[in-house]
């Protein structure tokens, strides 16, 4: 029986933008893959671009991937057996392996001129051929080198393509072919050529040797890489397809074994063109910073391509991976559908124990300015009052079932974090009252308040009383209109006596109050 290979998967952000959710999707296949088969996930940061990559993008991604529980076995933090895991700490590798692509005649240098390059493009095009790299460098003689080094010309390492086909067996979908004829030669490094030169030592004259400096391209570094680091799966969105059998012949040219590759289906905005930010944010700290739950993430990004079959849509991280099989992935572009993300979210925010609301939503009540850490707790910034966690869990628990996301939860609970709301006293008569009734009935409403005692302020208490004086005048609404507005200078907001409730009996009696004397005035 042939060996099982090991499964050894990577995910290879380049660090040179936000980490959006084409890249998450892609860390969190490569994810369940590794675990569901029992394999390692590995994180390689491919930072080969010096000017467009940067470590506050590389926090990012760590960060992102940490938020979402998706723990890599070996990246550039943990370390591990084939480290570094930083492109740009592997340098040595790169130079290695051109030098030997060079010495077998495989690879050589081009120092065409970007004009010369264009130029050579559109004969080919003009000609009805695909528009390539003509080949004009190949053959070069030694004085030919020597003249345009002279030059002062920068020079391109060039891999030699075969002219013939190309195919491979993607794992998603099928059989891929390519015509390499129409390819051409690619360039797999950036060359500096470091002239000989003549170093004073001890009062004599020392010819240090010419050297190259590499600066390796993404197809070149990937291949070696994904070699060294043993990658026997390679799982990455389908714009990497055309990079497969330049990647595959490299492989080839070096002696490589070739890992298996699945391509993943683009992700589409909701009028089916590429997921781009005129449908959004696509940045996945964006999400976060808006309120999203991890849970509700990873949901709406695992069924971008793949879904478990049957109807379950919440599944946690472990079920994700038990069901996960790269057989369920389509080969159809997945829609990013953000108002079932929201949905999603509602869901798993209604789902959440008192604790962990608490935990996740305070923070947005201090950035809103609500409230403010202090002596182990939080104090409303407004009246400097201390909070207990049992109060805030109260405030938060009544606005559970209505939050999509948690930034919307200070706009729905500020009346909370106030000494007395503001409004205009024409807000507080019911339909069709006049002041002096809606200040009558408050009172009546004050009287209740007053028989209930602070330690039994509950809502069935509260309820018996104030139903009671409603009746008393056949209309709820001239009654609990006017206090929802006393206690929230709303006109929408869940049910006053539940907020009356939490309020407490000091606080209540403070605001409808204020109330009256508004009306008096
Ligand atoms: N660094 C590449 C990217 O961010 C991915 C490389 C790969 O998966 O082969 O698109």
């Amino acid at each position: 029986m042939p060996e099982q290979k090991q499964v050894r998967v990577r995910f290879a952000p380049s660090p040179t933008g936000s980490f959006h959710i084409g890249n998450a999707r892609t860390a969190l296949f490569n994810y369940l893959f590794a675990r569901h088969e029992d394999g390692t996930f590995v994180l390689r940061i491919e930072d080969t671009d010096a000017e467009r990559s940067s470590g506050e993008f590389e926090a990012e991604i760590l960060a992102g991937l940490t938020w979402l529980g998706l723990h890599w076995d070996e990246g550039p933090d943990s370390g591990g057996p084939y480290a570094p895991y930083r492109q740009s700490e592997r340098r040595t590798s790169y130079e290695e392996y051109a030098r030997r692509l060079l010495a077998k005649g495989q690879a050589y240098f081009c120092y065409c001129t970007e004009e010369e390059l264009e130029a050579q493009k559109q004969d080919l095009a003009s000609r009805g051929e695909s528009p390539r790299y003509s080949g004009r460098c190949r053959n070069l003689t030694e004085a030919e080198r020597a003249k345009f080094q002279r030059e002062g010309r920068s020079a391109v390492l060039r891999f030699q393509v075969p002219e013939r086909e190309v195919s491979f067996k993607d794992l998603i979908r099928g059989k891929i072919s390519f015509d390499m004829a129409l390819v051409g030669d690619f360039s797999i490094a950036k060359v500096a050529l470091n002239r000989p030169t003549a170093l004073q030592s001890g009062g004599q004259a020392t010819r240090a040797t010419e050297s190259l400096e590499f600066s390796p391209l993404y197809n070149f570094s990937v291949v070696v890489d994904d070699f060294e680091m043993r990658i026997s799966h390679v799982i990455r969105g389908e714009d990497h397809i055309s990079n497969t059998p330049k990647q595959l012949l490299l492989q080839e040219a070096l002696g490589f074994s070739c890992p298996e590759y699945a391509h993943l289906p683009l992700i589409l905005g909701p009028d089916r063109s590429k997921l781009s930010s005129r449908h959004g944010a696509t940045s996945l700290k964006a999400y976060r910073e808006d309120g999203f739950l991890a849970g509700a993430m990873l949901n709406i990004l695992a069924f971008l391509g793949w879904n478990p079959g049957g109807t379950r849509e919440m599944l946690s991280l472990e079920e994700l991976i038990k069901e996960f099989s790269l057989a369920r992935v389509h080969k159809a572009g997945a829609v990013f559908n953000a108002n079932r993300l929201e949905w999603l979210n509602a869901q798993y925010l209604r789902a959440l124990a008192p604790e962990a609301l608490l935990e996740c939503a305070v923070p947005f009540l201090v950035s809103a300015g609500l409230l403010q850490p202090a002596d182990g707790g939080y104090r409303i910034v407004k009246t400097g009052e201390q909070m207990s966690d049992s109060y805030l869990q109260a405030v938060l628990r009544l606005e559970q079932g209505r939050m999509k996301k948690l930034s919307e939860i200070a706009a729905l609970t500020e009346f909370f974090f106030v000494d007395v709301p503001d409004y205009d006293a024409n807000l507080l008569p019911w339909k069709g009252r006049g002041k002096e009734d809606t200040r009558e009935a408050l009172e009546a409403v004050g009287a209740v308040i007053e028989a209930v005692p602070a330690e039994d302020f509950t809502v069935g208490r509260l309820s018996e009383g104030l139903l009671a004086v409603a009746a008393e005048r056949g209309d709820r609404g001239i009654v609990l209109w006017p206090l929802r507005v006393a206690l929230t200078g709303r006109e929408a907001s869940p049910d006053p006596i539940e907020i009356a409730a939490i309020l407490g009996k000091d606080k209540t009696a403070k605001r409808l109050q204020a109330a009256i004397t508004k009306l008096r005035d």
